[in-house]
């Protein structure tokens, strides 16, 4: 039983390649978590490293709150089984589990039980005489999960274990690694490419691309909610059919305009989640929809207005008995265009034949839009922003019948429908100058995401705990200047996170004949703690020494005071600029020719004493990209 935390954790091989990036996950006892990807996307490197089989080159990897990067494999206490199973073939069964008990010298009656006990838990007892090569393949895949459980691993490492197996015993063998999962009570760390391994059988999956964690979530909501087109197009078969367009919005109607002809109608309520600037008719966007989410219109069909009627002309159908799936055309002009392809999972009963020109209906509730760009979801479960339409004059700022008064660190001259954006964050409820009537909540996990109308618009707001209003209730809004931004307004928001260049160096110290180490910015040294050496010289060695780096510290960690005298482990600096956000106000500080900002109260020219936190900075590796502590 462990649970294990992934930190930062990066591997760059020999000769450059990056095949990890950055990877962060907090796995809880007995989860049963699955990486999955298309090869070479960096899942069994990051197994690998789990396992100690490979150096992490930069990041922490805990088991139990006990940081083990430096562990060897044999004293992390996990197991692994591999794709090829990796018995010995000149053993039993019987002694390839006993194997790894006698090595680490166990008396024969203990060995004798463990191995009978994993034996019958996997059903392989009448195999226990036999050699390896006298197996079938599932016996054998069985023989190698034995010899993890007798070890009594706090933690399994399973890298594509079921691949060498046939589909049918592959998918009795999912179940029954399920089973084993619920048995042990462990935590379990599964590999795969296979995306039906890992929604059957994960309790969380880690979707992965090309070295990067695209996505963390449980099964259903990676198929319900995928963050981007990757994750979309990964999860669920058949795949998501996906169409270019753009959207606009019309008073109250908004209309997803697809290349191939169709048009996606639908209340702006019913699309409120997709931002007011993509509706514009130019942003392009891509509208995906499951094969799910799709029916071939019947006349029993009952409709409550989340059915959008499109049309299409057949070319494939596949019965499949249970459900027949219809490879259909958008396009009934052009029906061999592949960007107008739909599938649609329909009824067993259709009928249909190729050529059809069948009417459907695609769900006005259950679709996705993507950024073409960047193929990042913009009708998010959680939005990222909200977007407004603002006039700007005299200080104060309206928009939607609300008025705000701008702090003085918001300075931009008079203008009429300026777009200006903020993180949903930046809108809290409960006080402040704004009205909203709430419309809408939605509970996700332990958070409630409210929708509020303010004039023609949704706004959202996402708060800590269960809903406090109903729908209905009148609230008051505020907004967190600190984070608006505005390209028409030339407004951006206050940069918490100051980066600043320095390097780190050592002295040889007189007394203790000793090295002291630092961490330099400008003139400025500050001394790091024991634990940050250990990281530093963990992943860089003595190469350290001559690697650019990046300090990157948030501003509200950092503290300032009028400066006094010159100190160790304090920055001295000037201040160049005020910002007042009225409720709190920053500084942007010169330190030894490099900006950063912190919370101060005073005035330009002043000099000041800048604290930083050491435990508080992130120290990154410059030339290669890696966070190093
Ligand atoms: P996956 O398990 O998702 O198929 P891997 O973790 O095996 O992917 O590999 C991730 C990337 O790292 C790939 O680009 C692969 O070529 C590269 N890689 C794996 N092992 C090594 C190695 N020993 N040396 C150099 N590159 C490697």
């Amino acid at each position: 039983m462990a649970s294990l935390s992934l930190k930062h954790i990066f591997k760059v091989y020999d000769g450059g390649v990056k095949a990890v990036n950055d990877f962060c996950m907090d796995i809880e006892d007995k989860e049963f978590i699955v990486f999955v990807g298309p090869s070479g996307c960096g899942k069994s490197t990051t197994l690998r490293m789990i396992a100690g089989l490979e150096e992490i080159t930069a990041g922490e990897l805990r088991i139990d709150d006990e940081i083990v990067n430096d562990y060897e494999p044999k004293d992390r206490n996990i197991a692994m089984v591999f794709q090829n199973y990796a018995l010995y073939p000149h053993m039993s069964v019987y002694e390839n589990m006993a194997f790894s008990l006698r090595t680490a010298h166990m008396p024969n009656e203990y060995i004798h039980d463990k191995v009978m006990e994993a034996a019958a838990i996997l059903g392989i007892t009448e195999y226990l005489d036999r050699k390896p090569k006298a197996l079938s393949g599932g016996q054998r895949q069985r023989v190698a999960l034995g010899r993890a459980i007798v070890r009594n691993p706090k933690v399994f490492l399973l890298d594509e274990p079921l691949s060498n197996l046939d589909a049918k015993l592959r998918s009795a063998m999912r179940a029954e690694i399920s089973r084993l999962h619920e048995k042990l009570g462990t935590t379990f760390i599964y590999v795969t490419h296979d995306q039906v391994e890992a929604m059957t059988m994960g309790s969380r999956i880690v979707v992965m691309k090309d070295g990067f964690v695209q996505q963390i979530d449980t099964p259903i909501n990676l198929y319900k909610y995928p963050g981007n087109m990757f994750v979309a197009g990964f999860i669920g078969t058949p795949q998501m059919n996906f169409f270019e367009g753009t959207v606009t919005k019309t008073g109250d109607e908004v209309r997803f305009a697809l290349d191939c002809g169709t048009n996606v109608d639908m209340k702006y309520i019913q699309a409120d989640k997709v931002p007011v600037k993509y509706m514009d008719g130019k942003h392009r966007i891509v509208f995906g929809i499951r094969p799910d989410d799709v029916r071939v219109k019947n006349s029993t069909n009952y409709d409550d207005g989340s059915w959008s009627p499109a049309r299409a002309i057949v070319s494939v159908v596949e019965v499949l008995g249970g459900e027949t799936l219809l490879y259909a055309n958008l396009n009934l002009d052009d029906p061999d265009c592949e960007s107008s392809t739909i599938i649609i999972k329909a009824d067993p009963d259709t009928v249909a034949r190729r050529g059809d020109v069948i009417d459907i209906e695609i769900s006005r509730r259950k679709f996705h839009v993507f950024d073409k760009e960047t193929e990042k979801s913009i009708r998010k479960r959680i939005p990222d922003e909200n977007i407004i339409n603002a006039s700007v004059r005299d200080g104060r700022l309206t928009f939607e019948g609300q008025i705000f008064t701008l702090p003085p660190a918001i300075e931009c001259s008079a203008s009429e429908n300026a777009e200006i954006s903020m993180p949903i964050s930046a809108l809290t409820i409960g006080g402040g100058s704004g009205k909203a009537t709430v419309q809408w909540t939605e509970k996700i996990g332990d958070k409630t995401l409210y929708f509020l109308k303010v004039g023609e618009v949704t706004l959202f707001s996402l708060e800590d705990g269960e809903a406090k209003y109903s729908v209905g209730d009148e609230v008051d809004f505020d907004i967190d200047f600190t984070m608006i931004s505005s390209e028409a307004l030339g407004i951006a928001p206050l940069q918490f996170t100051n980066t600043l260049d320095g390097s780190f160096s050592k002295e040889k110290n007189k007394e203790t004949k000793l090295y002291d180490f630092y961490m330099n910015i400008g003139e400025a040294r500050l001394v790091p703690t024991a634990t940050v050496c250990e990281k530093i010289f963990a992943c860089k060695g003595n190469k350290i020494f001559h690697t650019p780096l990046e300090y990157i510290v948030d501003a509200r960690a950092i503290t300032t005071a009028p400066h006094t005298e010159d100190r160790e482990n304090v920055l001295t600096g000037s201040v160049l600029e005020i910002h007042d956000y009225t409720s709190a106000k920053y500084a942007t500080v010169d330190v030894y020719g490099q900006k950063l900002i912190a919370a101060y109260d005073g005035a330009v020219g002043d000099t000041v004493d800048v604290t930083i936190p050491v435990e508080a900075m992130t120290i990154k590796d410059k030339t290669i990209d890696i966070i190093i502590v």
